[in-house]
């Protein structure tokens, strides 16, 4: 039996890295898939992987900040197939530099895309949800919120206003047998990773080379190490799961390496 048999999974920035894993693997378990990302190629292009492998999926662009075209988004998967079993809130971008370094615009063009980019789709999908007494919600959140990390203080103080909501939508939405949890990565190998190690360093070998070794496990993640995570989620194997963060990160947040 398919894991996720049955069931309508929408995935934000499911056009790349981590979303585009989870889609092709909830995919691979029955679920039929939602693949939203920014523009039509990218997640055009994820359609075309699901249905190679003979999966099931349709691509729906939509800036995840903008409510009128969140509202599309959601509305054209309700009516095209009447329910939403799960919500995996993954889009967002990065950001980099010491807190005053950073440009304001810059500030408000992470928080927007990773806090509002999760309020959004939630807004819109809860009713749906609510309605149907039934749904789960993964929230893309990071280890970052958990440890200090250089040069990340946006990005760091996004993830930590995830977590934390994905808690206060738990305990709202469980008298609606909703669920919301949040997934809470390392360092995972993606172009998200890619670009910030281009951008963040004159050596990007050697930055990479020196993030290994602030994890237990010897080598970044990848996109299908927090997919699977993800799946887990999505399943009702996690059923007892509620208001949870879940750490896929090699060991950075509970290891000891020195
Ligand atoms: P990625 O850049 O490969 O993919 C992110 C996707 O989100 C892109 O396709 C992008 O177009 C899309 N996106 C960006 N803004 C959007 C918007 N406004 N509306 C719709 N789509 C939008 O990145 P990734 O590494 O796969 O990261 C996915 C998520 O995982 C992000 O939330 C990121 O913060 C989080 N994360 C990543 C890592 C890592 O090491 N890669 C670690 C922890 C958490």
């Amino acid at each position: 039996m398919a894991r996720l048999a049955n069931k309508i999974a929408l995935i934000t920035g499911a056009g790349s890295g981590i979303g585009q894993s989870a889609a092709v693997l909830f995919a691979r378990e029955g679920a039929t898939v939602v693949v939203n990302d920014l523009t039509g190629p990218k997640g055009e292009e994820t359609v075309r992987m699901i249905a190679e492998a003979g999966g099931e999926a349709i691509c729906v662009p939509a800036d995840v900040t903008d409510p009128e075209q969140v509202e599309a988004l959601v509305a054209a998967v309700k009516s095209k197939y009447g329910r939403i079993d799960v919500l995996f809130n993954n889009a967002g971008i990065s950001g980099v530099g010491m807190l005053h370094e950073i440009e304001p615009e810059a500030w408000d063009r992470v928080m927007r895309v990773n806090i509002r980019g999760v309020f959004m789709p939630s807004k819109y999908v809860l009713p749906v949800m609510m309605e149907q007494r039934s749904g789960s919600i993964i929230n893309m959140s990071s280890c970052i919120a958990e440890i200090g990390l250089a040069k990340r203080a946006s990005y760091s103080a996004t993830k930590g206003a995830v977590l934390a909501l994905t808690k206060s939508m738990q305990v709202d939405y469980a008298p609606y047998n909703i669920r919301v949890n949040a997934l809470l990565p390392g360092t995972i190998l993606t172009p998200f990773v890619e670009k910030y190690l281009a951008e963040s360093y004159d050596d990007p070998e050697a930055a990479y080379a020196s993030l290994k070794t602030r994890q237990l496990s010897g080598d970044l993640g990848r996109p299908s190490d927090v997919a699977q995570a993800a799946l887990f989620l999505a399943s009702d194997e996690s059923k007892f799961m509620m208001g949870s963060p879940l750490y896929i990160d090699g060991g950075v947040v509970f290891g000891k390496y020195a």
